[in-house]
């Protein structure tokens, strides 16, 4: 019989989901993951890993019925065929734009972990405090003070390369060894810097894929095929990183085909109790209690305010039938979202 009782709950297994079941394991909580999605189980499921580009039908390439299957996915470069199994199908979770809205997800163990182009850069105080200085949108709550000790936190155990050039629009930070600029590449940077001088550099991402073993994890070994799993552990993903560091805990159970539809609410405590979950193989219906509850799902409460989603997690509560946090008009709100370029809604 299983318990729903414990004493977190964290909604989604992705980036942010993977990191919430580390902390909280290891910091003694007995822990729910509830996944929407299938499990991907690290090495083993990475089933195109280690394929060569002439063992796919297209040569890794994709295809015209994939474009009409993918009609959001198509928009960029993610849609081929090495990893297709990872992108939920834009046709059997479709959304409306009310305007362009480049929704990629992954709904598995890991989330986007897997799928994402592992750069990975500290924002400076030329962010924090670009919206105060231009009288856009509202001024951010923290400067770069602040969050910087929880950069240094999540490099030291992700693992992240780069060089350290005492910028301060892109602060250094707990690199691991950067990777070196390629022969074209340092042809390029030595000209600009003879033109423009030391103020126009041109220096190498910062990823986070190990240059040198890492964490019991091995380093990269520079094979450009990071989007499939990396069978080495090389890159930062849930599967590779924070997953394993929860398990080892024996604090964390991990439920896969759990779909989060709702955040329990009691009226006379006015707290969240738990989650309603739907599951995702054969419709059945459970509660699960919990103290504290984190919701990782990425997207889901943005996409109430930009698009209409059909099947989506619900935050209201019967008693407050303007849903939770609405009556200050705070959910969806105030909240950024990474997409695949850099860009940001
Ligand atoms: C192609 C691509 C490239 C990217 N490259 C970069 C990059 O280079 N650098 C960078 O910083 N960022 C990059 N990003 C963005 C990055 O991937 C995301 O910011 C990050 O994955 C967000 O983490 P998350 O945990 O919020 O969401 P995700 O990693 O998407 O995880 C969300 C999880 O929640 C699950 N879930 C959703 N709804 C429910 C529900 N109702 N119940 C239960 N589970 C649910 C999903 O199945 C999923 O597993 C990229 C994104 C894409 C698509
Ligand atoms: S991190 Fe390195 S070894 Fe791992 S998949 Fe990417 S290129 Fe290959």
């Amino acid at each position: 019989m299983q318990n729903p009782e414990y004493d977190a709950i964290v909604v989604g297994s992705g980036i942010s989901g993977g990191w919430a079941a580390k902390e909280l394991t290891e910091k003694g909580l007995r822990v729910l993951c509830l996944e929407r999605g299938k499990n991907i189980e690290h090495i083993k499921d990475y089933v195109n890993a280690t394929k060569a580009p002439w063992e796919y039908p297209h040569r890794g390439g994709r295809t015209r019925a994939m474009e009409e299957l993918y009609p959001v996915l198509k928009r960029d470069y993610p849609l081929n065929e090495t990893n297709l199994d990872y992108w939920a199908s834009d046709k059997d979770s479709p959304y409306t734009e009310v305007k362009r809205f480049d929704w990629f997800r992954g709904y598995h163990v890991g989330g986007r972990s897997l799928m994402w182009g592992r750069q990975s850069y500290r924002h400076s105080d030329f962010d924090f405090e670009a919206n105060a200085r231009e009288g856009v949108a509202v001024d951010w709550p923290i400067r770069y003070a602040d969050i910087s000790p929880w950069y240094d936190y999540v490099e030291r155990h992700a693992g992240i390369n780069g060089s350290h050039e005492g910028m301060p629009q892109l602060p250094d930070g707990q690199f691991l060894p950067p990777m070196q600029l390629n022969c074209g590449e340092q042809m390029v940077a030595d000209k600009a810097n003879k033109i423009f001088g030391p103020h126009r550099r041109i220096i190498p991402g910062r990823s986070a894929n190990l240059t040198q073993a890492h964490d019991g994890r091995t380093q990269c070994q520079y094979r450009n095929a990071c989007w499939l799993g990396c069978p080495y552990g090389a890159y930062f993903s849930t599967q590779s990183s924070t997953l394993p560091h929860a398990m080892k805990t024996g604090k964390l159970t991990l439920k896969p085909w759990s779909i989060v539809s709702e955040v329990l609410y009691d009226k006379n405590t006015k707290r969240a109790t738990g989650v309603r979950v739907m599951d995702g193989l054969n419709n059945q219906v459970t509660d699960y209690r919990a103290k504290v509850i984190f919701l990782c799902p990425a997207l889901s409460k943005l996409v109430w305010r930009q698009a209409t989603v059909p099947a989506r997690l619900r935050l209201p509560g019967r008693c407050r039938p303007r849903g939770l946090g609405k009556s200050r008009r705070r959910t969806g709100r105030w909240r950024r979202v990474q997409g695949c370029d850099g860009d940001a809604w």
